[in-house]
């Protein structure tokens, strides 16, 4: 076995493949599959992924390994089989798919170090290098006569550790620690020696005498009220030992978290849970669809079932959609599971992310909640995995690889032969409709477990509003019943909608809205050009300066940010406290929760937001919940604009009276028989989903049909437009019947960075080969792309059409 098969970090089509390089003596023993190395590439040295060992190859000649990254393999023999597969489902390539796998930190070449344990016996060599050390570097490691191999067995034995050195501002902690040295009968011994007048010393001695555990130097100066000269001649005589031990940078204080209990579960929770704990029992893999209206005790569901995996001693991932905006997520799983949680989200520093990275890889943890990336947390015996608001499309991941957190869930799930759970209030269309299939198992909660009904949602036409003389953003009702609310020391949240804003077109008047007469999806506004486009077939139309529906004048578009909602406010209630979280108020680092936290104490009457707001908050004294804009996402163009409106408008209904205080909810929209929002004001998902599967059978989309989106991009126009076309072209000579390609038709964002981008959507519905013939086609057009600057992207099954 001395030819190692490496992926290698080259991102071209052409490299998607293993190179094989000649395994040098020293690295002989050490070298595993999962492990990082640098080889000879070209003129270059380049990293790469040890994918395969082998005694042979058929190339000679082979180039050697440069040197090895890891000590312990980064990825685990599952996770490179999972990479290949994310790679070739998502059109990407291997590196890439494996560079998506681990953190920032492993993704580029940083310093290691080695760290002894304490009172470890290193052999000879070992020993030698440390030099009564407690850390080197690994450069020295590799300059001295110590092997490779020794150093191997050391780790594996745990009497040394690898790390990586951080680059960024914090780098990994120490503390100093002190323990005793001795036995406690010499310690008492030398206590009855220590003179009377050294009272300080004396004390120290006996704390020790009580506690032989260590205990951190600064905490134990305090406690006995002492300084470090007192230590001294302790630590002289040998009666007492100081060393440093390693902290993780952890960001949460797990001391913080009030330890909770399992609740006893309602029928309706103990109906739903035991199909789960059936699979986690039998090791069975299935899919749980969670159908819960909010309050309805799903998480409780999550917690209990991961007390099951956690007593078989196996391991559970939790995703919930972006965990920096549920703080109070966090507190539930730490207040059940304390230190045994790891937690992965982007706000966290990338030196911080990877100690949670670690305590998973070593199994010091057997939890890890986490935003989509911790869906390849590096367990090896994963007993459940939990998708939470499983309708969130921040689960798809926006860059290569695009891959779906769910899809991996579910291939992860069946290789652990465990239950994967997707939970949700407003399921996906998707996965709703699999679950009716019976493809998912369907467990519904339709009852809070207050016993308390959902708020009561009031809509408000806006267009009667203006046509009362009312031309503010706020409707009567809604200002009055803020009115009273705040007078009666209740708080409200108040949802600015504001995504896709100001892109589509509206009469004030009627609240038409002007859309493509092919599409059934509303024409964008573009504002250098003053036409309108529709972003899926290319019609377009001029601008109209009257509503064609009723020939009102005021016909808009619109704009409209959190912060003039906010000088609104201050102008109408001015007595009221606003507290603003938009993409402006919580960019630094933990201004979220800090914002959070005051609305929670009461600092605030008005919590005003964008959609941030609308996810897993709950405040006992908020009793009215005002959508300003209901319809502001119903007009992208985005067939799942319907779906979105539904899922936000109910999310966020659900944030009002979850508590003693009953709840009302005030949604204002210029288009009041939209179903989707009267739907939503009655919580009614089974219509929604009837009505919403009847459209996208109509128009040929999911779960009807699945879809591939291509996207070219250049900077010459024509180009573009031509490279699309052959690629229509060229499709259509090898798609089945029924399969639809529509384009090429420009992006929604027609030129972004000086680009031009057309894209071309393929429908289909059985097309086992489409990744090939897409991969074939894109292939064709490989010297453009490397040497032109042609950009040619997939997206297989997209959420984010533009
Ligand atoms: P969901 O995740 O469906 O929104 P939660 O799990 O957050 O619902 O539950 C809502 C509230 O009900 C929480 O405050 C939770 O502590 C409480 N709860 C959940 N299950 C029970 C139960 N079986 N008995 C009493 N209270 C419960
Ligand atoms: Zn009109
Ligand atoms: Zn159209």
């Amino acid at each position: 076995m001395n030819i190692a098969k490496v992926i290698v970090d080259v991102p071209a089509k052409e490299i998607n493949q293993t190179f094989d390089y000649q395994i040098p003596d020293r690295f002989q023993e050490i070298l595993s599959i999962g492990m990082r190395v640098i080889v000879p590439f070209g003129p270059r040295k380049i990293s790469g992924f040890v994918v395969g060992k082998s005694t042979n190859s058929s190339f000679d000649k082979l180039k050697e390994i440069i040197d090895v990254l890891d000590l312990t393999p980064v990825l685990t023999n599952e996770l490179l089989q999972l990479g290949k597969w994310v790679a070739e489902d998502t059109l990407t390539l291997y590196i890439t798919a494996y560079q998506a796998m681990l953190p920032q930190v492993l993704k580029s070449q940083y310093k290691k170090e080695l760290i002894r344990e304490e009172h470890v016996q290193l052999p000879m060599e070992l020993e030698h290098l440390f030099a009564g050390r407690d850390i080197i570097t690994y450069e020295e490691f590799e300059h001295s006569t110590a092997r490779y191999s020794q150093l191997q067995k050391a780790i594996q034995s745990g009497d040394i550790r690898v790390d990586y050195i951080v680059k960024s501002k914090i780098t990994k902690k120490q503390l100093t620690m002190i323990r005793p040295a001795k036995e406690a009968h010499l310690l008492e011994e030398a206590y009855a020696e220590i003179p009377k007048k050294a009272s300080k010393q004396r004390e120290i001695v006996a704390y020790f005498i009580q506690n032989p555990e260590a205990i951190e130097q600064g905490k134990l100066l305090k406690m006995l009220g002492t300084s470090r000269s007192t230590l001294k001649p302790l630590l002289d005589s040998s009666l007492l030992r100081t060393y440093k031990a390693e902290v993780y940078r952890n960001p949460y204080n797990d001391a913080d978290f009030e330890k909770t209990s399992p609740l006893q579960l309602t029928d309706q929770q103990k109906q739903a849970i035991t199909p789960i704990q059936n699979d986690i029992a039998n090791e069975k893999h299935n899919v749980v669809l969670l159908h819960g209206i909010t309050g309805s005790g799903k998480t409780e569901i999550y917690l209990q079932a991961i007390q099951d995996v956690i007593q078989k001693g196996k391991e559970a991932i939790v995703l919930v959609p972006e965990i920096a905006l549920t703080p109070q997520m966090v507190k539930r799983f730490k207040g059940r599971f304390g230190s045994k949680v790891a937690v992965m989200h982007s706000a966290l520093s990338s030196g911080e992310k990877y100690d949670e990275w670690r305590k998973i890889q070593r199994k010091e943890v057997q939890v890890v909640v986490g935003a989509r990336s911790a869906i390849f947390a590096p367990f090896e015996n994963i007993g459940i995995i939990i998708i939470d608001e499983e309708h969130e499309t921040t689960y798809k991941q926006e860059d290569q690889p695009r891959y779906h957190a769910r899809d991996i869930a579910i291939k992860r799930g069946q290789y652990y032969h465990c239950p994967v759970v997707l939970g949700s209030a407003t399921p996906t269309l998707e996965s709703f409709a699999r679950a009716q299939k019976g493809v998912y198992h369907l467990a519904t909660l339709n009852k809070r477990t207050n016993n308390q009904d959902m708020p009561e949602v009031n809509i408000v036409d806006m267009r009667e509003e203006l046509h009362a003389g009312n031309r503010t953003m706020f409707s009567r009702s809604l200002m009055k019943k803020m009115e009273e609310a705040i007078g009666r020391g209740e708080q409200v949240v108040l949802l600015l909608n504001r995504r896709g804003y100001s892109t589509f077109v509206m009469c004030r008047d009627c609240g038409h809205v002007t859309e493509c007469p092919h599409c059934d999806i509303a024409l964008t506004y573009h504002k250098n050009s003053n036409q309108l486009k529709c972003h899926y077939c290319s019609y377009e139309e001029k601008m109209p300066t009257e509503c064609p529906s009723c020939t009102s004048d005021l016909i808009r578009y619109f704009g409209t940010g959190t912060q003039r909602v906010e000088e609104a406010l201050t102008q109408l209630l001015p007595e009221a406290r606003v507290i603003r979280m938009d993409v402006d108020t919580t960019r630094r680092k933990g201004a979220h929760e800090k914002l959070l936290k005051q609305f929670a104490e009461k600092q605030a009457d008005i919590l005003l937001g964008t959609q941030m707001i609308a996810k897993g908050l709950d405040f006992e004294n908020v009793t009215l919940v005002g959508v300003l804009t209901a319809d502001s996402m119903l007009h992208l163009p985005d067939f799942r604009s319907s779906e979105k409106t539904f899922q936000l408008l109910t999310q966020v209904s659900g944030r009002a009276g979850r508590h003693e205080l009953k709840g009302e909810v005030v949604v204002q929209t210029y288009t009041p028989d939209h179903y989707s929002i009267e739907l939503a004001s009655k919580y009614d998902f089974d219509q929604f989903f009837q009505h919403e599967m009847k459209m996208r059978k109509t128009f040929h989309y999911p779960p009807y049909y699945f879809l591939a989106l291509i996207t070219v991009s250049h900077t010459n126009q024509v180009k573009v437009v031509q490279v699309t076309q052959q690629i229509v072209h060229l499709l259509l000579q090898r798609i089945q019947q029924e399969t639809v390609v529509l384009g090429p038709t420009p992006s929604p964002i027609t030129r972004m960075k000086d680009r031009y981008r057309y894209q071309c959507m393929i429908k289909y519905k059985n097309e086992p080969q489409i990744r090939a013939y897409i991969r074939e086609i894109t292939e064709q057009f490989r010297d453009d792309v490397r040497k032109n600057n042609l950009l040619i992207t997939v997206d297989m099954q997209p959420y984010h059409l533009m």
